[in-house]
Formats: structure tokens, C-alpha cells, sequence
């Protein structure tokens, strides 16, 4: 994705970001690929561009993070996609996994609750000729109108599985979303088993997210 080729500084620090992936267990070739590939400093404030290829989450503004590499990698891992499949993003943030998707050929439709940080994702994402479909929403209740989707990912921590976004899913895609407290979540992998939208739930690690706020989620005054 790089257009600077031989001048792009951050390259060393990649390989190392994805070195580490990889020695902590990320094993799908694809996403460690698009993981190299994309830019993940262009997608933090420019302060902090130095961290970028930390294994930090970091602030992007209006209390919000771009996640860190390995929640991401773990999550695009988890989800099971392939070139061309149809994945909904629920909370686009910085548009860092928007683009790690798109990076992998999946056709990404990504909503984000606060127009603020979406206005500047798109404007990142289209400077790097990236395709998505994007809309300032609540998350929560999916997008009717291009479902069903391959994969359903959340980046943002829910009280419970989201139910609406199960029905939004083809019979035998994935839904990956962090389920917990407000503190803390445990990342779920649901498989959606049938039409009458029985799943199964595969639990993984638990991680740190910043809430899910909308109708299916966490309330504002939340907490
Ligand atoms: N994928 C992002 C992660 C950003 S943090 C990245 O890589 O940068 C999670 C984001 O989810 C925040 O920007 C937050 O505003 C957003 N969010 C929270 N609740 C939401 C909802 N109901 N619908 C859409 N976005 C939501």
C-alpha cells in the first residue's frame, strides 16, 4: 500500500510488529500479510506516530482508540473470511481494520457512532485508494440493507451478543465481538448454525475495549 517504496521509514518496524504477531500465535499468512502491508501509523495523530507499531492500543480522540495489533490481527483471524466474502465492521475508529480487511480483498461495510472520527477515517482510507462503504449509525442493529454478511467484527466491548447482528449473518458466518464488564471482555466467536439463527460460541482471550454504545449495547449513562 505503500506509494514512498524505498523511503517509507516505518517498514523495520513493521516486519517487527508482525514478527511479534506472529511468535504470539497469529498464524493465517493473509492477515499477517495485510498486516505488513498497511500503514498503521497513518491512522494515529501524527504525536504519536513514533508508537505506532507498539503493541499498544492508542488514543485517536473523542475518548476512543485504534486497537491494538494483535486484539486486530486476532479478530480478522478469528473471523474465517475470504477474498471477495462480505465482512460488517461495527466501530470503524481510526479505520485501521477497515483497511486491514480491505487489504485482504474482503468487501468491507464499516459503521461508526461518532461522525467526527468517521469523517476522518474516510478521508485516510480514500488517500490511500481504499474501498468501503461507510455510515455514521448505531452499530448495533447491523445494516439490513446489505445483509447477510460473511463475518460480523465489533470492535468495541458489548454487555451481550447482539442479537440482531446474528440474524444479519449468513448460515455458517462468524460473528466476533468482545462480551464483558465495562473493565473487561472476553472475545466470543459466534457461528451461525441455521435460519432460525441458532449459534454456537467459541470463547477466546479476554482483551481491553472501549464500550459499545447503542441499542444492542451499552447505554450512555452507562457505568
Ligand atoms: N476498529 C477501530 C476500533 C476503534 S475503537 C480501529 O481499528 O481503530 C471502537 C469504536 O467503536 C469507537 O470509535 C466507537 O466510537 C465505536 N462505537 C461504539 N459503539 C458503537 C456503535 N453502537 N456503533 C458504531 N460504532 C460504535
Amino acid at each position: 500500500m505503500t506509494k514512498t517504496g524505498l523511503l517509507d521509514k516505518y517498514l523495520e518496524a513493521r516486519e517487527d510488529m508482525v514478527r511479534l504477531l506472529k511468535d504470539r500465535g497469529i498464524a493465517d499468512e493473509r492477515v499477517l500479510k495485510a498486516m505488513l502491508q498497511v500503514e498503521r501509523h497513518l491512522f494515529v495523530p501524527i504525536p504519536l506516530r513514533n508508537h505506532a507499531y507498539d503493541d499498544a492500543a492508542l488514543p485517536i480522540g473523542e475518548g476512543q482508540t485504534i486497537s491494538q495489533p494483535f486484539t486486530v490481527a486476532v479478530m480478522t483471524e478469528a473471523l474465517h473470511v475470504n477474498e471477495y466474502d462480505k465482512v460488517l465492521e461495527i466501530g470503524t475508529g481510526s479505520g485501521y481494520q477497515t483497511a486491514i480487511l480491505a487489504a485482504m480483498g474482503i468487501r468491507v461495510f464499516t459503521i461508526e457512532r461518532i461522525s467526527s472520527l468517521l469523517k476522518t477515517a474516510r478521508q485516510i482510507l480514500e488517500s490511500l485508494n481504499v474501498k468501503f462503504v461507510s455510515k455514521t449509525s448505531d452499530g448495533t442493529i447491523g445494516w439490513k440493507e446489505f445483509s447477510p454478511f460473511d463475518g460480523i467484527v465489533v470492535t468495541a466491548g458489548a454487555p451481550e451478543i447482539p442479537k440482531t447482528l446474528i440474524e444479519q449473518l449468513k448460515v455458517g458466518g462468524k460473528l466476533v465481538v468482545p462480551v464483558g464488564s465495562l473493565d473487561f471482555q472476553q472475545m466470543k466467536v459466534v457461528t451461525k448454525l441455521n435460519e432460525n439463527n441458532e449459534f454456537e460460541v467459541a470463547d477466546k482471550a479476554d482483551f481491553k475495549f472501549v464500550p459499545l454504545i447503542g441499542r444492542e449495547g451499552w447505554h450512555e449513562n452507562d457505568g
